[in-house]
């Protein structure tokens, strides 16, 4: 349970920043067009995308707890696009749906810039770029073939800068080769969520918060559950993120809840701009479950880390709500990486779960067949620009439309699966163990073990950067 002393840095500042909190919940039953349920990125863009297409239609979004108390409060705030998932894009959907979606990811940062501009919403937003970096010898070329992918389709950003630039604009002497791109950048997730429900708000839409969707009666109209109130509505939209698999077991075997552990320390301006970090690019190494860091506007500096907790049988544990049980790491991480930063003070950390398909990628879809129930998750720790793209498939479901986004392969639901419990959690310590066990030794520059190389394989098969 998420109270104001656990709230994830950048959801407590982006309420603290609204003053007296006004929470509406469902207290009656109602009767709407489109029903969200879950007021995250996917929830808000899709009831933001609907209005826009469609201003009279009567939108109502609801969420357990506070909109953007999920992932989308408490994330990294590193914009990427999916240039870097071309390969796993391509062998899923074709070249052509592949090409198209690294384009549409890449006009999600600046379609999500521009509204927050238009809209008065200041997400803190930095198009800074992304640094993907090697820190280690065995890390050295682990972009190459996509690289090569994306210039023989003529859509390629990125370029390769020499080591001392990586090091200068890194700030860290632990990256030994880079490559750039200017298409990212990053963001203060909690005021762009809190933003774009403040804007759904003026558009018409209705939302109710401390409000649980206990189950959805399917038919025409659905019927959703709440033990405040049912909301009757000809459309529903599922957009529940790392709670689906528990309301949903069919899912279950879909997702798998990773941990990703942050830490922001306190503001340090002065010694960041000593080091270089001057700008809000985001840097991502590339690992299996990578580092990532970037700066904030007043000075602080941010660093993630992704793959330390599996949640067994997808439950979303209080553990996912409290200070990071891997603080000591973070802070070890941190200190290799900015030894000169060592006695800089955290200011909090924490934690959440990021909802890992098998492929990697999001799926979307509609459930048991209905054509007025639809849903989308599976974001994989790359969800900040991705669900802006979520929101124009949901949106075009819900709207019946005939386009990229409905004939897209994406919408074809979940493919690929994991095994079953407790195999799956075993699995999951067991690859886990052999990454750590790896990673740590390439670091050192030895030569790990045959097996460790074999297990990890398994975690990469959707290829790179997945934060979670
Ligand atoms: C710690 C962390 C770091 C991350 N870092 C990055 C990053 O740097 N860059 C990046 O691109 N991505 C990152 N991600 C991923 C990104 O945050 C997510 O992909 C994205 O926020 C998903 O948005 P969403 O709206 O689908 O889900 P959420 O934001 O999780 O929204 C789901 C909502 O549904 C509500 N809900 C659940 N059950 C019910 C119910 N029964 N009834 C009503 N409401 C319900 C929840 O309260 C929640 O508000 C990170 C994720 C985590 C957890």
């Amino acid at each position: 349970m998420l109270t104001p002393h656990n709230q994830p840095f950048w959801f407590s500042e982006a309420i603290k920043k609204e003053g007296a909190l006004k929470i509406t919940p469902l207290d009656t039953n109602i009767d709407c067009d489109v029903c969200i349920i879950g007021g995250g990125y996917t929830g808000l863009w899709t009831a933001l995308q609907l209005k826009l297409k469609q201003p009279t239609l009567d939108v109502v979004i609801i969420d357990k707890g506070l909109s953007g108390s999920g992932a989308s409060g408490r994330n990294g705030g590193c914009m990427l696009t999916w240039s870097s998932k071309f390969l796993s894009l391509k062998r899923l959907y074709g070249e052509q749906e592949a090409r198209r979606l690294v384009l549409a990811s890449e006009e999600a940062i600046y379609q999500i810039r521009d509204f927050c501009v238009k809209y008065g919403i200041d997400a803190q937003i930095r198009i800074d770029g992304t640094l993907y970096t090697a820190t280690n010898t065995s890390q050295l070329g682990a972009s190459d073939s996509v690289i090569k992918a994306l210039e023989a389709n003529n859509i390629n950003s990125w370029v390769n800068w020499s080591p001392e630039k990586v090091k200068k604009h890194a700030g860290s002497n632990r990256h030994i080769s880079g490559m750039y791109s200017p298409i990212s950048g990053s963001l203060q997730p909690g005021l762009l969520v809190r933003g774009l429900k403040r804007v759904a708000e003026s558009l018409g839409v209705r939302i109710y918060e401390n409000t649980a969707m206990d189950s959805v009666v399917e038919g025409l109209p659905a019927l959703v559950k709440t033990k405040q109130g049912n909301i009757t509505a000809k459309k529903v939209v599922i957009a529940i993120n790392a709670w689906m698999p528990k309301k949903y077991p069919e899912f279950n075997k879909n997702i798998v809840l990773v941990s990703s552990d942050m830490m922001i320390t306190e503001p340090v301006p002065e010694l960041l701009q000593e080091a270089g970090l001057n700008d809000g690019k985001a840097i991502v190494d590339s690992r299996i479950f990578v580092h990532y860091y970037r700066t904030t506007p007043d000075g602080r500096l941010m660093l993630g880390k992704g793959g330390n907790m599996f949640a067994f049988n997808n439950k979303v544990t209080p553990a996912f709500d409290e200070a990071s049980k891997y603080q000591k790491q973070l802070r070890n991480a941190f200190d290799s990486f900015f030894p000169l930063l060592n006695k800089t003070p955290i200011a909090r950390t924490w934690t959440g779960p990021s909802d890992r398909s098998a492929t990697g990628l999001p799926f979307f879809g509609h459930l048991n067949k209905q054509a007025n129930i639809v849903y989308g998750l599976g974001y994989s720790g790359n969800g900040v620009a991705q669900t802006y793209m979520g929101g124009e498939i949901l949106s075009s479901l819900v709207l019946e439309l005939d386009n990229d986004w409905t004939r897209s392969g994406l919408v074809k639901g979940p493919l690929g699966a994991f095994p079953p419990e407790p195999i799956r959690w075993i699995g999951a310590m067991i690859v886990r163990n052999a990454i750590r066990r790896k990673e740590n030794a390439e670091d050192c520059e030895l030569k790990p073990l045959w097996i460790d190389k074999q297990l990890a394989k398994l975690a990469n098969a959707a290829g790179k950067s997945d934060k979670g």
